[in-house]
């Protein structure tokens, strides 16, 4: 296809293939030329229901009718309900919601650090985790463990340290006066899909109840069923005391929360807010997407489906001499044999199936959460053809 879209004036801050999409549909994606393409990355863990689920649009055109926006200082009634479900499935007391995964973890170190303030002496250093993942602001790029990211738009934001995923003496080498909290995704996604052990898990809760620090949870990629469970964390059966939520809790739109317990809820007026903060278009269509997804049957399906696609992925390793397959529900990975990534993406986006590859040498698959045998088949079936043409 010859690029019919450069020049434009979109700022390029990634290369984008010369596709434009023009529509969705559950686990398929069209671009303008009609071509249809089986979608496993669905806007990134984002499209739990798929592409533009009926729920979702009827949720979003309804709520359009009725009030898309009082502003943040007013109640509203699907903020009010996506909050009251929030709470009573998650353990957390309290919600503030905001428009992106960044801004939620923003609101989780300003929670801690105000905490520390009133609570520990004005301890305020946040423990995170080399190659962990928490966003693009400039605070919680400092959070983020990716190298070089601590130099990119220096001077970074103070206040961080990193230890080793999955290590707790590596942890607890750097608690002191000054520390308020650990902050980590309890599956580091961008980092190529890779969990935290339960005892990791467990260790953490212990240590932060021996030195009286939080623990927060960056749920925002594992969170809303992603990885089988509501949350990623329950798994390990540890209770943090802050959880952040993004992508898979709108379905595609805008979205994100900041849960607490309540002995850590600290804000007093004015410590936060933001203007588009629990709107009720948005929270309207969280709410469609948490209550379908809490519903009998849905998770059970999830992790069936999961089952299936592991033990493909896990086959095609065998036949093409691959390494691992890690990850849990629709947050699988698979490592390769050298760093043909991004030329895997490249080939089977031309036969059909978008794919997508975090790290070179491995690729990630996040396919809608309600996902059929048969889609995983056909996604199977053209991941092999494009592992057969590399060889
Ligand atoms: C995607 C992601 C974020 C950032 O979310 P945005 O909505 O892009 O700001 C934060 N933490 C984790 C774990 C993520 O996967």
């Amino acid at each position: 296809m010859k690029s019919s879209v450069l020049p434009n004036p979109l700022m390029q801050i990634t290369p984008r293939p010369d596709q434009v999409f023009v529509r969705g549909e559950g686990a398929y994606l069209f671009d303008e030329a009609g071509r249809r393409y089986l979608d496993w990355v669905q806007g990134w863990a984002v499209n739990g229901l798929g592409h533009s689920p009926a729920v979702v649009a009827a949720a979003l055109a309804h709520q359009a009718t009725q009030l898309i926006n009082p502003g943040p200082a007013f109640y509203n009634q699907p903020a009010l309900d996506l909050a009251a479900w929030l709470a009573a499935h998650s353990g957390f007391d309290q919600v503030f919601f905001a428009n992106s995964g960044a801004e939620a973890n923003e609101g989780a170190i300003k929670l801690a650090r105000k905490w520390g303030r009133l609570h520990k002496g004005g301890a305020s250093e946040i423990i995170t985790f080399t190659n962990g993942f928490h966003g693009r602001t400039l605070a919680t790029m400092a959070a983020t463990g990716k190298p070089g990211w601590d130099t990119l738009f220096a001077p970074a934001v103070p206040g961080f340290v990193k230890a080793t995923y999955n290590d707790l003496d590596s942890v607890r080498a750097l608690i002191g006066p000054h520390t308020v909290a650990v902050m980590l995704e309890p599956i580091q996604g961008e980092a190529g899909v890779i969990p935290a052990n339960t005892a990791f898990l467990q260790g953490l809760r212990s240590l932060c109840d021996e030195h009286a620090l939080l623990l927060i949870v960056d749920e925002v990629q594992t969170g809303c069923g992603r990885t089988g469970s509501l949350f990623a964390h329950s798994a390990a059966g540890i209770a943090p005391d802050i959880m952040t939520l993004g992508k898979g809790i709108g379905g595609g739109v805008p979205l994100s929360a900041l849960l607490a317990r309540e002995a850590v809820c600290c804000f007093e007026y004015g410590d936060q807010g933001g203007t588009y903060c629990g709107n009720p278009l948005m929270c309207a269509a969280g709410l469609a997407v948490m209550q379908r997804i809490g519903e009998p049957g849905f998770l059970e399906h999830l992790n069936v489906m999961s089952a299936q696609m592991a033990s493909g992925l896990r086959a095609l390793s065998a036949r093409f001499g691959l390494g691992e397959v890690r990850g849990r529900g629709m947050l699988l990975a698979l490592v390769l044999s050298a760093p043909v990534g991004p030329d895997i993406v490249q080939r089977a986006r031309d036969e059909g199936l978008l794919l997508n590859s975090p790290r070179p040498n491995l690729l990630r698959f996040m396919p809608a959460l309600n996902t059929m045998p048969a889609e995983i088949e056909e996604g199977l079936v053209l991941l092999a053809s494009v592992l057969a043409g590399l060889s």
